[in-house]
């Protein structure tokens, strides 16, 4: 099944489901974006040690990146970004590119926040000077920035805030989901809202009954992996991320590990992204088919073998355990690189069989 989205341009198939789990394809005016989707984390204008070419590359072949609006807003800082054209052109990625709000490392990067139903008052992280964002603002950022799908900007409760916060961070994350639809946004530029709730179903059902009445283009779950337990953020996700409407991308922002991203396609979400592979990476933490390989362990030492022997991507094929623990311990920088390029490979082809999965077992939609 073809469904339309509202902004010209975009829209999503719906290709086979198997019990909540969905493959599709989102399509957007710069490509198609098989889904499930994990999108790596571009933070400031690039995914760390990765090149254009080696993201667009096979095996790794990524469809999507993200790029984070608050880093960029300071960071290069809006002059630059208007002045090169927005991201696109500034980061040579002609693919799709999808920004967050800002909203999210407000709360948990900058310095002071104060927070008020216009918006937030903040501390850069870089700094120290005094910046505010609202929901124009952000739309503004994001405009500029141009990337095809932008992010309503939201408030983001802590997983232990209590009961008031999260009321007055519902109220004002619709309230702001409504000024974000009507701000000016760029040509083409499909723009998600954003259902938070914290653990409570109850809520999690109110706030998306609020949020899917505004027409967006997608829907995000957002606030989950921020401090509440597993088993909680497991329960949301199964008894909430189905009811979100079924003709539109559905996208679980900031999770997970490569379990999180089984369970949220199980529960049926179409998008993910998380800095845990490109993070993990640079620590030394490299994911395989079977048990996590930390390298910096002696074990490693005089291992010939390659991170994981079922890998395709060009580390795997090229280099030892025992030269990338080398590399690690000397810091030096091909490792970064050599490491990235390896995770970011295995969750591509993670997500890529689970859809294959949904394609093979399940029935058509
Ligand atoms: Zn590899």
């Amino acid at each position: 099944m073809l469904y339309e989205l509202p902004t010209p341009g975009f829209s999503f198939e719906l290709i086979a489901t198997l019990g909540h789990a969905r493959a599709g394809i989102l399509h957007t005016p710069r490509g198609d974006i098989p889904t499930p989707v994990f999108m790596p984390v571009g933070t400031a204008g690039t995914v760390k040690a990765m090149t254009a070419d080696e993201l667009r590359a096979e095996p790794l072949d990524a469809k999507i990146i993200l790029g984070n609006t608050y880093h960029l807003y300071l960071r290069p800082g809006m002059e630059v970004m208007a002045h090169v054209g927005g991201l696109h052109k500034f980061a040579a990625w002609d693919r799709p590119i999808l920004t967050d709000s800002g909203g999210f490392q407000v709360f948990s990067l900058s310095g002071i926040n104060e927070i008020d139903d216009d918006g937030v008052t903040f501390r850069s992280h870089i700094d120290g000077s005094k910046h505010r964002l609202t929901p124009e603002v952000s739309m503004e950022i994001q405009r500029v920035l141009g990337s095809d799908i932008a992010m309503v900007f939201d408030q983001c409760p802590p997983g232990d805030a209590d009961e008031k916060v999260h009321e007055v961070a519902l109220a004002r994350t619709t309230a702001w989901a409504k000024r974000c639809k009507v701000a000016p946004h760029a040509e083409g530029q499909a723009v998600f809202g954003i259902v938070q709730g914290g653990i409570s179903v109850e809520r999690r059902v109110r706030h998306m009954a609020e949020i899917t009445a505004l027409d967006f283009d997608g829907h995000a779950l957002g606030g989950l992996a921020v401090g509440e337990n597993l088993d909680d953020t497991y329960r949301i996700l199964d008894e909430v991320a189905h009811l979100l409407p079924a003709e539109k991308p559905r996208y679980l922002m900031g999770v997970g590990t490569p379990a999180d991203l089984e369970r949220g396609i199980s529960a049926g979400i179409d998008m993910f992204d998380c800095v845990m592979p490109t993070r993990n990476a640079r620590n030394g933490y490299l994911f395989t088919e079977g048990p996590r390989v930390n390298i910096p362990n002696a074990k490693n030492r005089l291992d010939l073998g390659p991170i994981d022997p079922t890998c395709p991507c060009s580390t795997c094929k090229t280099h030892s355990r025992a030269y990338l623990r080398h590399l690690y311990l000397a810091k030096e920088i091909l490792y970064a690189r050599l490491a990235t390029l390896h995770n970011l490979t295995f969750y591509a082809r993670h997500v890529r069989r689970l859809r294959e999965r949904i394609l093979v077992d399940g029935k058509r939609a």
